[in-house]
C-alpha cells in the first residue's frame, strides 16, 4: 500500500482546486487530504487519480469525482460518532472520507465485487465501517435510525424507506432525477416534518433495485 510523497503533493494541488471551486467545510477537504485516492481505483488510471474527475471502477458504475465528495460531504455536516448509512459503497473512497471524518459508518452496495473489493481496500486502510451487500433502498431498519444518510447514486424519487430511517433533525442528502442530470437535495428531518432544500445539478450512476 505506497502513499508517497508524490501522491501526498498530488493530495494538496486537488485540494487547492476544490478549495478555489466551491465553499467546503474545512473539515472535509482535510479528510479528502488524508485518503489515498489512487488506492481506490484502478492502477492503470492512478496516475489521474487526483484529477477533479470521475473514473471507471467495474460493475459499470464510477468512482464519483472529488468535487462532489466534497459537495456531497460537506452538505452532510458529519460531525464525529454521529450514525452515518451510505448508499453506493462503489470503490469505497467516499466511505473512507466519511470515516475520516469520524462517522460511525454502515455502507451499503449491490454489486458483490465492488462490496468486496471495497471492503479489502478499507480494512487494509484501517478505516472499519459495517459493511452490507444489499439493496439500499431498504436501508437497514434494524440499525436505524440514521443522523445521516448519503446516497450517491441517482435515485428516481426519495425512498420514503430512507425518510423513515432518519433520526429528529437527521439529514439525508440524495441526488434526485432519472434523466442524464439530477438535482442534489438536503431533506432535513424536524419530528413528523421534512424541510428540503435543492443545492445544483449533478450527474450520478443511477440508483437501482436488488442485488446484481
Ligand atoms: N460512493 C462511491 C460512488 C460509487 S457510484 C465511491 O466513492 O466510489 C454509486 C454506487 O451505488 C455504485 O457502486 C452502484 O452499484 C451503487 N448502487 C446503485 N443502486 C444501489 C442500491 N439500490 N443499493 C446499493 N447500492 C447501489
Amino acid at each position: 500500500m505506497m502513499d508517497t510523497i508524490q501522491h501526498r503533493g498530488l493530495r494538496k494541488r486537488l485540494v487547492q482546486h476544490l478549495a478555489q471551486r466551491g465553499k467546503f467545510d474545512p473539515r472535509v477537504l482535510d479528510a479528502i487530504l488524508r485518503v489515498p485516492r489512487h488506492l481506490f481505483i484502478e492502477s492503470s488510471f492512478g496516475r489521474f487519480a487526483y484529477q477533479d474527475t470521475a473514473f471507471p471502477i467495474g460493475c459499470g458504475q464510477t468512482i464519483s469525482q472529488p468535487y462532489t465528495v466534497a459537495a456531497q460531504t460537506t452538505l452532510l455536516e458529519v460531525a464525529p460518532k454521529m450514525k452515518v448509512l451510505e448508499i453506493g459503497t462503489g470503490s469505497g473512497y467516499q466511505s473512507a472520507v466519511l470515516c475520516e471524518m469520524g462517522a460511525n459508518l454502515f455502507t451499503m452496495e449491490r454489486h458483490l465485487p465492488l462490496h468486496e473489493n471495497a471492503k479489502k481496500i478499507l480494512e487494509q486502510l484501517s478505516y472499519h465501517p459495517r459493511f452490507y451487500y444489499a439493496d439500499g433502498n431498504i436501508g437497514i431498519p434494524t440499525i436505524a435510525p440514521f443522523d445521516r444518510i448519503l446516497v450517491t447514486a441517482a435515485a428516481p424519487s426519495i425512498p420514503d424507506q430512507l425518510l423513515n430511517q432518519l433520526s429528529d433533525g437527521g439529514i439525508l442528502v440524495i441526488p434526485v432525477g432519472s434523466g442524464k442530470e439530477q438535482e442534489m437535495l438536503r431533506i432535513r428531518r424536524c419530528g413528523d416534518k421534512f424541510q428540503m432544500e435543492k443545492h445544483g445539478t449533478f450527474s450520478f450512476v443511477p440508483m437501482l433495485r436488488g442485488r446484481e
